[in-house]
């Protein structure tokens, strides 16, 4: 449960996969909201913070800093 460190533009993986068939998103906006971006067809969502701390499985590209 813990150890959940991500960033700004960092790939993630989600524990529900989007509809279209991937399960990856890019994370495009970090703040109270999290806004994240299907790398598969480019539909975007906006979900609070602790929402997508618990939805989140794992970073799996880590952006450069
Ligand atoms: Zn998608």
């Amino acid at each position: 449960m813990e150890g959940k460190v991500f960033g700004l533009n960092d790939v993630v993986e989600m524990k529900k996969q989007h509809p279209c068939g991937t399960n990856a998103w890019k994370i495009i906006r970090m703040g109270a909201d999290i806004r994240i971006k299907c790398e598969g067809c480019g539909h975007s969502v906006m979900i609070p913070r602790n929402e997508f701390t618990k939805k989140m499985k794992k970073v799996i590209v880590k952006a450069e800093s």
